[in-house]
Parts: structure tokens; sequence; C-alpha cells
């Protein structure tokens, strides 16, 4: 199957647009490069959702009918191209709806681009529908995991399906190794589902079968609980692949959005064998009993926490964050012998709500947050010099009066221009697009308005419809707990 659509169009409307508008609102510059992000554009737990390859950016995110989008920015003659639709999403609903709780958002795209240059996406799961066959590995639940990848190297215009992953998974990451191996982690399956990885040594040709990680069972000693993990994966240090992660109890009746302790582990990439932190060997995959035994940073209780990102420092020591109540970004730092005490990242003003991190050396680490301020999504730079012991909120990088932030992770191989793409977020509006933004040490890189506007007539169309409940089932989900991603 080939799809190919949006870019001819793009320019054809960019064309137009250049012809029949004044040269100065062609020439004006906005600080978003698209208007069509749709729903909760993006995530942390879908990453990355951007690389840097040979020059060029480029940035996936949730477009109209959830489908993935892909826009690519030409750093040295600070041009965008796209976005263009690279899919269409199992799970997208149409018309264009109002309603938050309609839109399923696990379908994001992640992103990578292979050692050819082709760039590949996966995107449309939340677990693969029953109709697909026997998950394996754990429950069904619905759309379907989809693989893409470019026609042609460096070139967005158009996709093809690689049909040759796993169709029941959600939460894609794809961790590219420095020999250019890629491996895609996700959970496969609904709540009740082990993560897995698969592995490609051809550019993502082909994968060996899912290797279980985190295993999912009915919990010791309870009928009505089952274990269930939210975990993040990326490179460690030499030949690691690091995983650090959170422990869902999955509870039916009863069910709620809990999930409390914080792990971490790593794996060998030469022979596929896991350790804790101390190097004691563990046996896949890891159940929960010695998930605790063994891999546990801290006992959270009854206090609910969630992933964040991981890094590791030069002496391969890994630092961590996680996200606590109140939007508390809390860091846990190995040193060696112990995890040292967390510390909330924060000043005054409070903390920062998510974002990732970059370790400069073992003692000085630079986070990449967003948090709210008087009103103002605002994404700042947190740093330590001390270890972690003290936190200082350093250059602010972008703010926005009367909206927030969805953040991914940091851009794979970043330029300084362009570190991270982040969605904004409006609440209190008649839609569900919002503005999509890729930030670096000069702030957004923006393009000319005309260029940056995709929508059409779609927020036209949108006032015709008539007029349901909005939020209603968001309301009953959250109540239910069903909500079971971060915005
Ligand atoms: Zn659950």
């Amino acid at each position: 199957m080939i799809i190919s659509l949006g870019l001819t169009a793009f320019r054809r409307l960019a064309l137009l647009g250049a012809l029949t508008a004044c040269a100065a609102c062609a020439a004006a510059n906005v600080d978003y490069f698209t208007d069509n992000g749709y729903g909760n554009t993006v995530s942390t737990i879908h990453h990355p959702a951007a690389e840097h390859f040979n020059g060029v950016t480029y940035v996936a995110y949730s477009g109209p009918h959830e489908d993935p989008y892909v826009a690519a920015y030409v750093h040295a003659t600070g041009q965008w191209i796209g976005p263009v639709q690279a899919g269409v999403n199992p799970m997208g609903k149409s018309p264009d709806q109002i309603d938050p709780g309609e839109l399923d958002n696990h379908g994001r795209p992640s992103l990578v681009v292979d050692r050819q240059g082709f760039i590949h996406l996966i995107f449309g799961g939340h677990g693969g529908d029953s109709s697909l066959g026997e998950n394996k590995f754990g429950t069904p639940g619905k759309g379907r995991f989809i693989h893409v990848v470019s026609a042609k190297p460096g070139d967005i215009s158009t996709w093809r399906i690689l049909d040759n992953v796993s169709p029941f998974g959600t939460y894609s990451q794809w961790v590219k190794r420095a020999n250019g191996d890629l491996y895609l982690f996700y959970r496969h399956g609904s709540h009740r589902s082990d993560w897995v990885y698969q592995k490609s040594t051809d550019d993502g040709r082909t994968f060996a079968p899912p290797v279980s990680v985190l295993k999912h069972q009915r919990s010791a000693g309870k009928l009505t609980v089952h274990d269930s993990w939210y975990a993040w994966f990326d490179n460690g240090r030499g030949d690691t692949i690091t995983a650090s992660y959170v422990y869902h109890p999955c509870a039916n009746p009863g069910h709620t959005n809990q999930r409390n302790e914080t792990y971490y582990m790593l794996m060998d990439c030469r022979d596929g064998a896991w350790t804790n932190v101390q190097g004691e060997t563990l046996t896949l995959p890891v159940t929960k009993a010695s998930a605790d035994q063994l891999t546990l940073i801290q006992a959270t209780g009854t206090e609910r926490t969630n992933h964040g990102t991981c890094r590791v420092d030069a002496d391969g020591r890994p630092h961590v964050y996680f996200r606590f109540p109140h939007g508390e970004v809390r860091y846990f730092r190995w040193d060696g012998k112990a995890w040292l005490p967390p510390t909330k990242v924060a000043d005054a003003s409070g903390g920062g709500r998510d974002g990732d991190f970059i370790i400069d050396s073992p003692l000085k680490v630079r986070m990449f947050l967003n948090q709210s301020r008087d009103g103002t999504g605002s994404i700042d730079w947190w740093n330590t010099t001390d270890g972690g012991r003290t936190w200082a909120r350093g250059d602010n990088v972008f703010s926005l009066n009367g909206a927030g932030f969805e953040m991914t992770t940091l851009v794979r191989n970043a330029h300084p221009d362009a570190r991270m793409l982040v969605g904004g977020q409006v609440a209190d509006q008649e839609h569900l697009y919002h503005r999509m933004y890729l930030i670096g040490d000069r702030g957004p890189l923006g393009r000319p308005a005309v260029e940056a506007s995709q929508l059409g007539d779609r927020l036209e169309l949108i006032k015709a419809l008539p007029k349901g409940t909005p939020k209603k089932d968001a309301k009953r989900k959250k109540k239910l707990g069903l909500a079971d991603d971060e915005p």
C-alpha cells in the first residue's frame, strides 16, 4: 500500500498562498510550524517523536483523524517541509470530534531514521483489536500497531506500510543503537499485557519475534488484580539499553489509574541479558516479585507516580526522573552504591511537570521541563551542579500566555536549534486542534503563517456540527480510571 498525499496539495496551496496573499502576509512568521495537531498530540511515552539526521529534523505527531503527520525542518535553509499525512489510524473518527473523550490518543506516532535515511513510524495501536487474532502476550485492546516507512531516504512525501511487527502494540518506543540496530519496545496489548521488544538488524525491513521483558500476571494472593507496568526504554552507555518503570495494579472490578513504585534495570545488547543496577542477573520476563526484590529504586507506597525519562552518565550510572502528584518532577541518581534520596526539581515558583534531560557530567544535569506559572505555559531549563541536591530554574526557552504544553523526549541526535517537539494545549476552545512547535536554544522554529495554516475549513465545519455533550465521556472515563495515559 502506498500513501501519497498532502505534500503535493500543500505545495500547491503554498504556491497559491504566495500568489494571492500580500507579500507582508506571506513573510509574517508565526512561532508554530502547523496548527493541525489533534487531541493529545505527543507524549514522552511514545518516543522519540523527532530525530535530527543529515541536517534535517524530522518530527511526527497526531494530526486530523488522529492520523500520523510528519514535517521536516531543513537547518541550512531554515525552511519547513510538510506536514504530510503518513498513514491512517484505525482508531480515528470522522467527522472531527469536539469531545476529548472521543479520542483514544494512544495511536500517536513515534519516529526513527534508519542508517540509510529512511524514516520509520509506528502508530495506530492501543493494544490491537481482538479481531486481529490471539494476543500471546496479553489481552487485546483497540486499533492496530502499524509500521510505515518513507518510500525514499530523507523524503517525507510518500509512505509505505511494512507489515512486519506485531499488530498488538501500544506506546511504541524506538531505540536506535550506534551500529544501526533498531529495537522497538512496546506494551503488547492493553493494560494486562507484557512489555516486549522486537529487534531489527536490517534497518527495520525485518524484525525478530517479540521478547517479553516485563510480565503481566494475576497479582499474588489477589483474585481481581493484575500486575501491569508503564515502562520507558532508551540507550544507556556502551552496549546497554535501560528501562525505568512503574507498577500499575490493574483491578477489575474497581479499576483505578493507580501507579506506584519506581524501578530500573538494563540490558546488555551483546547477549540480550538483563541485570539490575548492581549487575545481578535477572530472569526474563521480570515479574512483580523479582522487580520488587531486585530492581526497586523506591517504594512509593500509595503515592501515585509515573514514568519520566532516564539517562546514563559518563561513569555508567543512571539518572532518572519520575512524575508525582501536582506536577512534581523528582530526580533520582545512582551514585555507584545506592540510589540517592530523590529531590524535587523546583524553585519557589513550583516545579516542572514533564520533559527530558541532558547529563553534562555526573554532578551537572540540565532538565528541559514545562510548567504553568500564573496561566502562562512555560518551557525552561532547570539546572543542578551538585548532583541533584539543589535545582535552579535557568533560561526560559519558550512561553505562551493562556496555553500549556505537551512534551516529548529530546529530539534524537538533536541540533541545538531543535531540541524538542512540543504540542500546545489550549483548554476551553471549541475544537481539539492545537499548534505544534519545534523549540531549541533560539526559541521556536517558526515559518510564514500561510505555510503553518493547515486546517483549511475544518474549524468552520466544526462550528456547523450539532452540539453534543462535550467532555461527558472524558469525565466518565476519568471517573472509571480508564484514561490510562498521561497528557
Ligand atoms: Zn489497568
